[in-house]
């Protein structure tokens, strides 16, 4: 393993690796947990200590797998990492139930399955299940035990792994094989016989081996269980080291088949010095003998090996499998036949069948819910597609609409933009840049109004130029625009912000002028006529005389309250002051000025 791995790629192999090598995932843990010594408390080495505690917990090692256990337990605890919290539990309850504490093992678990927002992903689902299965199994609760090993395989196959897949797939077919369903045992046995194969998987190779043999056997095909047990024995390497003895039996199973009783017997004396130790055995181990001592016509043999292996299971001795249970009545009822016993064989027929219809409604079953647990696998992937499908689409939807949304708060700005644009097209006069009378009627109503609430001062200008007729025909249309033009900046510079300037069209010009009175406002105009009339004026390289305007002034409220009554006011005012002589300004009420003054 190299060095250079991050933390991060350490675990993901570690998790790959926890049930097709535990060994190799416990010394990723090992120096995941060196490499974070100076981060003791962080997620990575929570589970650095979880794969040590799941590897140990499966080596066999229990006090190493349970102070790895409560290591990663205290981490995941501290930083409240929930998954971290539940997975170290799930070890717990695999260590429970190792130790043969299987009610405690199942309420744990049951507790672990109460807590929301565990975030397991499919490899934690698979460990989930996988134990639930055992649990269940050992505590002799069949269909939930299967619903389990059938929800541990689906998500194994979800994570994509072979270690998971493997596992499951070999769980599932001995499962189905202990409940006689030898239909389903044997597709899945085989597939996982295949795939253990393939990548190493030397305990899984084992397992669906033997449990091959049986089921080939029980179906009726003995050369295919022969066939299985020729290819264990030719590649010894495959299995883990001590395999061939501890399959002895079901290795004895695949000769007797064939009828090579010899081979079979060598198989059994090889697993005859196992079984005083390993009751789960022990059962096949009895009616394999019986059958061969059948073989060579020894009866009374038979009938004592096989009767003391019921006696064994009826006094609670050891466990004996149904079917092998089975085989064992049948084994007897055969002897006592040989033997003359004709009822004492008709009893044992009898008590075969029932285990047989036992067995045979247990397979059914088996079958059922495995169909049933199939169904339920589709739908739920059907529905987790359907909400990644919509989530999908209701991600394009969101995204589309952002983009929509940019779009149209694009296409606002520049229409909001392009209509101020617009609006101060629309309201400036293009040669001068003042507002134009559309603006002058649109703004002036207003600031009259406000004046009148206010009883504020207004007062209106209208600026005519003089002989400007005159001076375009002297000078040239040209040269009179730029009189405009320079007319109109010098009003904006000397007259007031918040006076409205306005363009009312040829020479004429219209001010509005608010918060100031008529005297004052006399007094601003002839500061801008004194400085028009002092303006040197210039178009292009050529100078211009100097030229003049008339102004007539109205103001509110005493010359009108509304644009037009002052306008009109104003208007005959200018009248006045183009009559007096021009360069002038004239007020609509003259009298008033004097008043004021
Ligand atoms: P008065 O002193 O009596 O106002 O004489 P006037 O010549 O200024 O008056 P009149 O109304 O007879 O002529 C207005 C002239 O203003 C006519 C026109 O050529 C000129 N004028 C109007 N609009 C423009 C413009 O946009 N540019 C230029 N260069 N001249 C304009
Ligand atoms: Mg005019
Ligand atoms: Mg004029």
């Amino acid at each position: 393993m190299s060095t250079t791995e991050s933390i991060a790629e350490l675990l993901a192999q570690a998790w790959q690796l926890a049930y097709l090598d535990p060994l190799r995932a416990r010394d990723i843990g090992r120096q995941v947990i060196e490499r974070t010594r100076h981060e003791p408390g962080s997620v990575e080495a929570g589970h650095g200590w979880l794969h040590i505690a799941l590897a140990e917990v499966r080596l066999g090692d229990p006090d190493l797998a349970k102070q790895a256990t409560q290591h990663a337990r205290a981490v995941f605890d501290r930083i409240g990492n929930l998954r971290g919290v539940c997975l170290a539990d799930e070890v717990r309850a695999i260590s429970l139930r190792r130790s043969g504490e299987h009610v405690a093992s199942q309420q744990l678990q049951a507790e672990i399955d109460a807590r929301d927002g565990r975030d397991y992903d499919d490899n934690d689902h698979f460990i989930a299940h996988n134990s639930r299965a055992i649990t269940h199994k050992l505590l002799g609760r069949n269909d939930e035990a299967l619903r389990h090993f059938h929800h541990a395989y689906a998500s194994a196959l979800r994570t994509g792994w072979p270690g998971p897949k493997i596992v499951a797939l070999g769980n599932l077919g001995g499962f189905h094989h202990d409940l006689f369903n030898l239909e389903d045992a044997k597709k899945l046995s085989e597939e996982a016989l295949a795939l253990a194969r393939r990548m190493s998987v030397r305990q899984v190779v084992g397992n669906a081996s033997a449990n091959l043999i049986t089921i080939y056997h029980a179906a009726g095909q003995p050369e295919r269980a022969l066939a299985v047990a020729q290819a264990m024995l030719s590649e010894p390497d495959s299995l883990l080291p001590d395999a061939l003895d501890q399959l002895s039996t079901t290795l004895a199973l695949a000769f007797l088949g064939v009828g090579d009783i010899e081979s079979a017997e060598r198989f059994l004396s090889r697993g005859a010095q196992r079984q005083p130790a390993d009751g789960d055995g022990i059962g096949l181990w009895s009616w394999l003998q019986a059958r061969c001592a059948l073989a060579r016509h020894d009866a009374q043999r038979a009938e004592d090996v096989a009767r003391r292996a019921l006696e064994g299971q009826e006094q609670g001795r050891i466990s004996v499998q149904p079917y092998d249970l089975m085989q064992l009545f049948r084994a007897v009822a055969d002897a006592r036949e040989q033997l003359g016993d004709l009822a004492g064989a008709l009893a044992c027929t009898r008590r075969a069948h029932a285990l047989y219809e036992e067995l045979v409604g247990r397979s059914a079953r088996a079958r059922y819910i495995a169909l049933e647990v199939a169904h339920e696998v589709a739908s739920a992937r059907h529905e987790r597609d359907q909400a990644v499908l919509s989530r999908d689409s209701a991600d394009e939807d969101r995204r589309r609409l952002a983009e929509l949304n940019q779009q149209l708060q694009a296409t606002l700005a520049e229409t909001a933009s392009l209509q101020a644009q617009l609006r101060e097209q629309a309201v400036r006069d293009p040669l001068t840049g003042l507002h134009n009378r559309r603006h002058l009627f649109e703004a002036a109503p207003q600031l009259i109004e406000l004046a009148l609430r206010q009883r504020s001062d207004l007062c209106v200008a209208l600026i005519d130029l003089d002989h400007f007729k005159a001076f375009n025909d002297s000078w040239g249309h040209a040269a009179g625009d730029t009189v405009l033009l320079a007319f109109a900046d010098l009003a904006s510079q000397i007259l007031r912000r918040s006076d409205v300037i306005a363009r009312h069209g040829g020479e004429e010009f219209v001010v509005v002028m608010p918060d100031i009175g008529i005297i004052d406002a006399m007094a601003a105009m002839e500061r801008l006529l004194q400085a028009f009339t002092a303006m040197p004026l210039k178009h292009g390289r050529q100078s211009l005389p100097p030229c003049s305007f008339s102004a007539g002034l109205a103001a509110l409220p005493q010359d009108g309250q509304t644009l037009d009554q002052l306008l009109s006011r104003a208007d005959r005012a200018l009248y006045r002051a183009k009559g007096g002589g021009r360069s002038s300004i004239e007020a609509a009420t003259p009298g008033e000025r004097i008043t004021i003054i």
